[in-house]
């Protein structure tokens, strides 16, 4: 027999969304000072509380998470190349570039879809200035072996941690790795500010470049320092983090719960596999992603992506294309190269995931996917 869909459509994810009569009354409180950005009350406050959530020794706020990246590379002084990852959303190679460097594009582990450490020291030529890891689907980077290769060549290292939110390794902040981190606090992700993000770092020395970077340059009222941008988060943006900081770690266990049920439902199904938290880590269950082989499933990716949208279950094929693909880039790179990226690209889908979804809707999807695979591997079609 075949399912029903949803009367709705149901998302990959939805914002998480405070009381709204509680974010009046900050509102409230802005107002009353007429003060709307320039690290005011709310910024300050908000700066201090994520500092002790993410146990991280120092941090600044950003109007979103790609300029504070691009204000991490610049910040860091990269030049030349970095080794960065094909598998992550545009935002990690364009800031690269943006920054005046080439991305030359790593392969992936194919366990934790993070950048390979043991093909990345191939990849080190004497043009080569940092290494930017990406801590993809909250899980983290090798962290230890990136850090001995970087010192090993006198690299520095930056981190998209635009996922991990609140993810500690062995209870460590994973904002404290590398030379800084980047979070991004978008709508779409755990923790958010609408649009916003953050650089952590531990070296105080980087606090007053990515702050005057940050602000055009002005170190005093006839002073202007060095070639700036506007990265600033505004009064309303930091409060509405405020109020969704309250709400987050509910959140993420009831998305834990929901992923189990995942876990659980899924494990019968040949062909997919689910990505699932590494040990030793307090995860965020930010994603729900699956990977489809399409030799033992009998289906694709791609239908079994198409398939759900007929049943209006709306997933999502991050991240494919991979970046290096990207007309932008695309003429350095073969086929034949980042065997592993290619492979996943090809295989990785994410399902719903987030708060607002009931346990007998994710009971629900999977019983679809259930009957999706036992139709195509019946049938025999690809
Ligand atoms: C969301 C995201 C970004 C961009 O962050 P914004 O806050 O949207 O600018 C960068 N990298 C990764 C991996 C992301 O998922």
């Amino acid at each position: 027999m075949n399912p029903s869909p949803f009367e709705n459509p149901v998302f990959v994810t939805a914002p998480l969304l405070p009381d709204l009569d509680q974010f009046k009354h900050s509102m409230e409180s802005i107002w009353e000072s007429g003060w709307l950005t320039n690290r005011g009350e709310q910024h300050q406050k908000l700066q201090a509380e994520l500092q002790s959530v993410l146990k991280v020794k120092d941090l600044s706020l950003f109007c979103n998470g790609t300029m504070a990246l691009l204000m991490a590379c610049r910040a860091l002084a990269v030049s030349g190349e970095v080794i960065t990852t094909p598998f992550t959303f545009p935002a990690t190679p364009h800031c690269i570039s943006w920054a005046g460097a080439r991305p030359v594009f790593c392969d992936i582990n194919a366990d934790d879809l993070t950048i390979d450490p043991d093909k990345l020291e191939a990849l080190i030529t004497p043009k080569t200035s940092a290494i930017l890891g990406v801590h993809v689907f909250g899980n983290p980077c090798k962290v230890s072996k990136i850090e001995e290769i970087a010192k090993r060549h006198r690299l520095k290292v930056i981190y998209d941690a635009a996922h991990v939110f609140g993810v500690e390794v062995n209870g460590r902040g994973i904002g404290e790795f590398g030379d800084i981190s980047m979070f991004s606090f978008h709508a779409t992700k755990v923790f958010h500010t609408a649009e916003g993000g953050c650089l952590t770092f531990n070296d105080p020395s980087l606090k007053e470049s990515i702050e005057l970077m940050k602000n055009f340059g002005i170190s005093s009222e006839e002073c202007v320092e060095i070639m700036g941008l506007n990265g600033k988060m505004n009064e309303m943006q930091a409060a509405l983090g405020l109020e969704v900081l309250k709400l987050v770690e509910e959140e993420i266990a009831v998305r834990r719960r929901l992923f189990e049920i995942y876990q659980e439902e899924l494990k019968e199904l040949d062909g997919v596999s689910i990505l699932s938290p590494v040990p030793n880590i307090r995860a965020n269950y930010g994603y729900c992603v699956i990977l489809v082989d399409e030799d033992q499933a009998g289906l694709s990716r791609d239908t079994l992506h198409h398939e759900l949208k007929n049943l209006n279950v709306m997933t999502r094929k991050y991240f494919y294309p991979l970046c290096c693909d990207y007309p932008h880039y695309r003429s350095e790179y073969s086929d034949s190269e980042l065997p592993i990226a290619r492979k996943i690209a090809g295989q990785v889908l994410c399902l719903p995931l987030h708060g607002r979804l009931r346990t007998e809707d994710v009971y629900r999807i999977c019983n679809m996917m259930k009957t999706i695979c036992r139709e195509a591997s019946s049938s025999g079609v690809h």
